[in-house]
């Protein structure tokens, strides 16, 4: 399998500093030296229509208690440090959303945007006090300008909270459940959480081992 794929740089950070991290029967793992993403070669990816399919057996239902507390492990931190009735974004919110629900209860107001469910764009020309995004970015296909649209949809002192599983060390990594979902395609370390910290000039909150907040 080796040499199959093509990957002349980092999607998130650019760098040409790259180096082959892990390779499973399906696919090649690339980790980027200088933000330490560890991301997926597009060769390995599935095609859009494989991925919808994919992404609609996630059956998470708005009412189900143990998806709420889940989620409430962003929604939570992240109330603590709203003020109240502030405009939100969920930023691919899946097919039943359901963090806005949790957040919509508190007294904010949400809009939604997924590029499958809810292809709303015009989200993109809006600012936003708040925006969260949860279990989205191992999926980016464009991880570079999607933390950009990120941070520019969000408002000076918003928050943005993330919740996505990092990446431990390579042993770790060859024995995680997360790197067989064909979809997730990014894969950040706590580092990679700091490279954009500093890219953004923002204040990375690490409030859970894969919950972290940003503050603008
Ligand atoms: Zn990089």
């Amino acid at each position: 399998m080796a040499a199959k794929y093509e990957a002349s740089c980092c999607p998130l950070c650019s760098s040409l500093d790259i180096a082959p991290f892990f390779e499973d029967k399906r696919r090649a793992y690339i980790r980027c030296c200088d933000c330490k993403l560890v991301f997926v070669p597009k060769c390995y990816w599935l095609n859009r229509a494989d991925e919808k399919a994919v992404y609609d057996l996630h059956e998470n239902d708005a009412q189900d208690q143990g998806y709420r507390q889940f989620l409430s492990r962003l929604s939570r931190p992240l109330l603590e440090r709203l003020e109240p009735k502030q405009k939100g974004l969920d930023f691919g919110c899946g097919p039943d959303p359901t963090l806005s629900c949790l957040l919509e209860e508190q007294g904010h107001q949400i809009d939604l945007y997924d590029p499958l469910y809810f292809n709303n764009s015009s989200v993109f020309s809006k600012h936003y006090d708040f925006i969260c995004s949860t279990e989205v970015v191992e999926h980016l296909h464009n991880p570079n300008e999607d933390w950009n649209t990120l941070f520019k949809m969000l408002k000076q002192d918003g928050w943005l909270g993330i919740m996505t599983k990092l990446v431990a060390d390579k042993q770790a990594f060859s024995r995680w459940h997360y790197i067989h979902d064909m979809t997730h395609i990014c894969f950040y370390s706590r580092e990679t959480f700091d490279y954009l910290a500093q890219r953004f000039n923002v204040e990375p909150i690490f409030v859970a081992k894969d919950v972290i907040l940003f503050r603008k």
